[in-house]
């Protein structure tokens, strides 16, 4: 079973339900920039006040904040697994992902882009209430994947890892469809 694994796609295609799944059954470290980011920010830490404003506009907080977040993870992580979730957004990230996994002689197994359409993901995000799910926010952070995010589609699918699922229907069919990737 494959325990390296990058989730990919769109703000509310449900990366984080059939993640924190996936790692509870895989017993996988299940790293989250959006929810590390977010306990941040609960916490009021100085890290906290200096992104919050940035998450709830849906703008990308910086390269460096989310790669030192990672690093330290992916580091000293305890399990073998792992699953990397909202990370990385953009080629930067993605590039010095690419460096950190060589240093640590770890590679991602594969990729799985959750697919979705703009219609189904609006009405999604709409109904969860988080501080950023107020429709600018939201129209923002579409934006900002289709602009930034996407083209790592091209970059996995060069680097032969890429696996698209259909993540429309039930939480359970979707979790179907991510399982066969990983065997
Ligand atoms: P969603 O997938 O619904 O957009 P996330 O929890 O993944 O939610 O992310 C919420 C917010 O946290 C993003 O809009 C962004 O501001 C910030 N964030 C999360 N991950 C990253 C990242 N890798 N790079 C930059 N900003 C990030």
């Amino acid at each position: 079973m494959k325990n390296r694994l990058l989730f990919l796609g769109p703000p509310g295609a449900g990366k984080g339900t059939q993640a924190s799944q996936i790692c509870n059954d895989l017993d996988l470290m299940h790293l989250s920039t959006g929810e590390l980011l977010r306990a941040e920010v609960e916490a009021k830490t100085s890290l906290g006040q200096e992104v919050s404003l940035i998450m709830n506009k849906g703008e990308l907080v910086s390269d460096d904040i989310v790669l030192s977040i990672v690093q330290n993870r992916l580091v000293n992580g305890e399990r073998e697994g792992w699953l990397l979730d909202g990370f990385p957004r953009n080629l930067v990230q993605a590039k010095s992902l690419q460096k950190l996994l060589d240093e640590l002689s770890q590679k991602i197994q594969a990729v799985i882009l959750i697919e979705i359409s703009d219609e189904i993901l609006i009405q999604r995000l709409l109904s969860r209430g988080r501080p950023d799910d107020n429709e600018e926010a939201i129209r923002k952070r579409l934006i900002v994947y289709k602009e930034k995010t996407a083209p790592l589609i091209d970059f996995y699918s060069d680097a032969g890892i890429l696996n698209a699922i259909d993540g429309e229907g039930q939480v359970i069919d979707v979790a179907l469809r991510i399982r066969e990737v990983l065997n």
